[in-house]
């Protein structure tokens, strides 16, 4: 059987209806609090805002209402493509403790240290 994910605390693999989210979401089994892995997100992020730029331009704007388009396209293309590269590619799931590896090096505001 194809794996849609698994959740990192309780190791239960999530059934094909279960859907991958960009806002934190709980384990049907454990109920563990879970987040899709940051990575997941930026390529969908990235992608998105290539295939709206690409759009807004074959649909003909140009100028200052191409960006316009093109930005209001973004999020709804970000959330199409977590869906889509969800349903190829294994979805990485963490729980919200652990942290990712963008997390540890870069940060734009000092954070405790544990
Ligand atoms: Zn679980």
């Amino acid at each position: 059987m194809r794996d849609y994910g698994h959740c990192p605390a309780c190791g239960v693999a999530f059934r094909p209806g279960y859907l991958p989210r960009v806002y934190p979401t709980t384990c049907p089994n454990c109920g563990e609090t879970l987040r899709l892995a940051v990575g997941h997100v930026w390529v969908s992020a990235i992608l998105g805002a290539a295939a709206s730029m690409l759009l807004s331009t074959a649909l003909g704007f140009r100028g200052e209402m191409l960006w316009v388009i093109a930005l209001a396209a973004w999020f709804p293309a970000l959330l199409f493509f977590v869906f889509v590269i969800g349903l190829i590619r294994p979805v990485r799931y963490k729980t919200l403790s652990q942290p990712d590896r963008f997390d540890s090096s870069v940060s734009l505001f000092r954070k405790p240290r544990p």
